[in-house]
Formats: C-alpha cells, sequence, structure tokens
C-alpha cells in the first residue's frame, strides 16, 4: 500500500530532525518540506526572499502559495511520501490553518502524525536556531500551541479520515521517536 504521512509540529519541536531520520529508515520514502515548496513558489513570484517571511504575507497570497504546494504534493507517487508542514500558521491575521479542507484532501494523507516537546525544548531549540527567524514565546504561549495543535489534528482526523498519531521528540530520543514511527508505518505498508 502507497503510504502518505502528515508530519506537523509547532515550530522548535524537532520536527524536522525526526523526519529525516524517519525517511532515511524507511526504502522507498520521500520528504517533502512544504514550506520549501511555498518558498519555491514565492520566491518566484517575487512574494519574499526568506522562509520566515511567508507567514508575514497578507494570508489571501500565503493561500495561493499553500495551494500551488498542495498541488505538488498531490502528484507524487513514491511508496512512502512524508510531508513536513504545520498544522496552523500564526500570521497577523490571526492562527491560520495549514491544513484547511481542500489542501488535506489534495494530499491524501494515510496518517497523521503530531510532534510534540516540552515547552522548555521548545524555547531552548527555537531560540538557539540561528539559521531561523523564530517568533519568540513565553511558557503560557507555548502551552497554548500545544494545546491548539492538538485540537487541529484532531479536525484533520475527521476531515480525513486518518489516524493520529502523537510523539514527544524528548531530547537525546530523537533516534527511538523515528524509529517507533518507521515501524509502524512498515506495518501499514504491508
Ligand atoms: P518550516 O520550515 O516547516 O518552519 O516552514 C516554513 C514556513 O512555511 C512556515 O513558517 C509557514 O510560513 C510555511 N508553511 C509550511 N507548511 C505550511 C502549510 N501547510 N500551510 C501554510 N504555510 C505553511
Ligand atoms: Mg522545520
Amino acid at each position: 500500500m502507497k503510504l502518505r504521512a502528515v508530519v506537523v509540529g509547532i515550530p522548535g519541536v524537532g520536527k524536522t530532525t525526526v523526519v529525516t531520520k524517519l525517511v532515511s529508515g524507511f526504502k522507498g520514502a520521500k520528504l517533502v518540506n512544504f514550506g520549501s515548496l511555498m518558498l519555491e513558489t514565492g520566491i518566484s513570484m517575487k512574494f519574499v526572499k526568506h522562509r520566515d517571511e511567508l507567514r508575514k504575507l497578507p494570508v489571501e497570497k500565503q493561500k495561493k502559495l499553500q495551494k500551488a504546494a498542495a498541488a505538488r504534493i498531490a502528484t507524487m507517487k513514491e511508496k512512502l511520501v512524508v510531508v513536513d508542514t504545520h498544522l496552523f500558521i500564526r500570521t497577523p491575521e490571526g492562527f491560520w490553518p495549514g491544513l484547511p479542507f481542500d489542501v488535506v484532501r489534495a494530499m491524501k494523507p494515510t496518517h497523521l502524525i503530531l510532534v510534540e516537546a516540552s515547552p522548555y525544548e521548545i524555547a531552548q531549540r527555537r531560540a538557539s536556531d540561528s539559521t531561523r527567524y523564530r517568533d519568540a514565546a513565553t511558557h503560557e504561549s507555548l502551552m497554548e500551541e500545544l494545546s491548539l495543535a492538538r485540537s487541529f489534528l484532531a479536525t484533520s482526523s475527521t476531515l480525513t479520515g486518518a489516524p493520529m498519531t502523537v510523539v514527544k521528540n524528548t531530547q537525546g530520543l530523537q533516534d527511538e521517536v523515528a524509529e517507533s514511527l518507521v515501524k509502524m508505518l512498515s506495518g501499514a505498508s504491508k
């Protein structure tokens, strides 16, 4: 069976590390970063220069890029496509869904995986990532985002009929987390 795992989590949970390990442990898997696809189109349309400018664009422009990215993902045919993306985006116009109905339907996920970490670890990772322009956060705002993520995850699961899994990416346990996901997906692909 062909699989499509949509992996989500708030910025700083260590999602990209987990999905990179996951894909390297699964033969025939392809990793797609949704934001990178949006960025490619965003740059060619001269909307932005850097990925952290995407979420500051007017939502209508972000929607165009989001739809284009989903349409590209819809054409991918690998045995396992792992999509690194977000359940919601903190925009100047409010929280905006990363997986609205048409977008999540186009991607046809078979599995929805939410990566979490403790607010302390998330704050540390955001502060030490010099490659990005991460939003600063308080303990309260991180707790709010973590809780919001679970609500959005349940909605995506209901919309698509795909099962949802929540994994805790504790510092130092990235390999174990990735391995458990490889095991789950290998079982599903039989
Ligand atoms: P990332 O590298 O995963 O943090 O993604 C970079 C940026 O891409 C995010 O900050 C968002 O602006 C955008 N992005 C990623 N996934 C989505 C999505 N599903 N819907 C809308 N924007 C997204
Ligand atoms: Mg990332």
